[in-house]
């Protein structure tokens, strides 16, 4: 009998390589920043496996020795099974979301084809849609930028990478780098738009060292959410992008779900299904199409793909209750795998009683852009840091602030809640 992961991962020869690189991966300096990826041609590792693995990170190494192998511990010489889809080749892993065992080649051939329908039953990007993608140069938006390359062709739309500089020292500009080799790889346009010029000058130091003192620093998540959905915006527009799209996998909704239960916000709740949105008060549509894979499956994607991206955790992200969110969800998991589609879906279900209906959106006095008061969330944020009152910003004092969270996709402009996370 398996333990509830033991029906999963990877097997075989995938799961010899993991185990006899755990040790190493594990003995690296901790914070050291890695360039992810194969290794550079010219230097040659005295170890393939090690090689292979090194191009992960160490929360994806952790997944993927986590994913317990097929083949039981005690007798690794035992040649994994066939692959359950070509019959031909090995197979490497199961997938955690059929159980299935199958080779590298099948199990991406897989993906690729799961993302195809989403977006396609979805009716999510028309043929000739402009997308702008969201990249950060972390591993979802680099599988998503992978997947929807390969599914161009088919789904008749064009590419253009959009990265985001929020100005985080020592952080934003070694993800920036490995956005500029995808883009190089790819050959995909790349734009690159920075907090410092569409807001004035502000950066995300400056917003954190201005909203220090109000001993909340959670709060940085919370602009930088903000902000950095309105840049996205913008960096589209001067692409002249139709649509955007996003990396949230499933494991990010699924957060954002339970976080909203935390909060008890109901209006969130209720607005939270769907892939996206269609674009409300002049926005351009936004869609999602990772957002029914799991992040171990994006995991497995860029690790048989051999995707170079970059990982390493932002100085802010600790202090984000996102993190609580992250961590109670790997515990319900545990006990109940399916426990991340299913709050997925179970946003999709929620109907919200009419009286908690929150009121219809208007346009910001200010930019134009929907907003549920006279000014919408990024204006309100940025006249906080200009008045040097960061707080009232961030809704000290102002009960409806503090109980409002960034909006995710398909969310009207709203006052903000401290310390969301949104997933890039
Ligand atoms: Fe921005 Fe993410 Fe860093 Fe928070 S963790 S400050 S949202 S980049
Ligand atoms: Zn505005």
């Amino acid at each position: 009998m398996t333990s509830p992961r033991g029906s999963q991962g990877v097997v075989g020869p995938a799961r010899t390589r993991a185990l006899s690189t755990s040790g190493r991966a594990a003995a690296q300096a901790p914070g050291s920043r890695r360039r992810l990826g194969p290794e550079p041609s010219g230097s040659r590792s005295p170890c393939t496996r090690f090689r292979l693995f090194s191009s992960l990170d160490r929360a994806a190494c952790v997944l993927l020795r986590r994913s317990l192998p097929l083949l039981p511990r005690s007798d690794p010489a035992m040649p994994a099974p066939q692959c359950a889809t070509c019959h031909k080749a090995r197979a490497a892993l199961r997938r955690p979301r059929s159980g299935r065992a199958l080779c590298g080649a099948c199990f991406c051939a897989a993906f690729e084809a799961e993302v195809l329908h989403t977006v396609v039953a979805g009716r999510l990007l028309p043929s000739g849609a402009v997308v702008a993608v969201g990249a950060s140069g972390g591993k979802d938006s680099t599988v998503l930028a992978h997947v929807l390359q390969v599914l161009a062709p088919r789904l008749g739309i064009s590419l253009r990478l959009v990265a985001v500089d929020e100005g985080i020292g020592g952080y934003r500009d070694a993800a920036l780098a490995a956005v500029r080799r995808q883009a190089a790889r790819w050959e995909l346009p790349l734009t690159v738009v920075a907090y410092a010029d569409l807001f004035g000058g502000w950066t995300m130091d400056a917003v954190a060292r201005s909203t220090a003192g109000s001993g909340r620093s959670r709060a940085c998540c919370t602009f930088c959410g903000v902000l950095r959905r309105r840049a996205l915006e913008e960096g589209a527009r001067l692409v002249g992008a139709t649509h955007i799209v996003t990396g949230h996998n499933a494991d990010d909704m699924a957060e954002t779900v339970l976080m909203n239960f935390l909060r008890g916000d109901a209006a969130r709740l209720a607005r939270g299904g769907g892939l996206g949105s269609p674009g409300e008060g002049g926005a351009l549509p936004r869609c999602r199409p990772l957002q029914l894979a799991s992040q171990k499956e994006v995991v497995l994607y860029a690790h048989f793909r051999r995707l170079d991206y970059f990982s390493e955790e932002c100085v802010y992200a600790p202090e984000a209750f996102r993190g609580h969110a992250r961590h109670l969800l790997k515990l319900l998991e545990a006990a109940r795998p399916s426990a991340v589609l299913d709050l997925v879906h179970s946003a999709e279900r929620l109907a919200l009683a009419p009286a908690a209906r929150p009121p219809a959106p208007g346009a910001c006095s200010r930019c134009g852009a929907l907003a549920s008061r006279a000014l919408c969330q990024a204006c309100a944020l940025l006249d906080g840091l200009n008045r040097g009152r960061p707080r009232l910003a961030i809704g000290k004092g102002r009960r409806g602030l503090d109980e409002a969270g960034p909006p995710r996709d398909g969310e009207p402009e709203r006052a903000p809640a401290p310390d969301a996370v949104p997933a890039f």
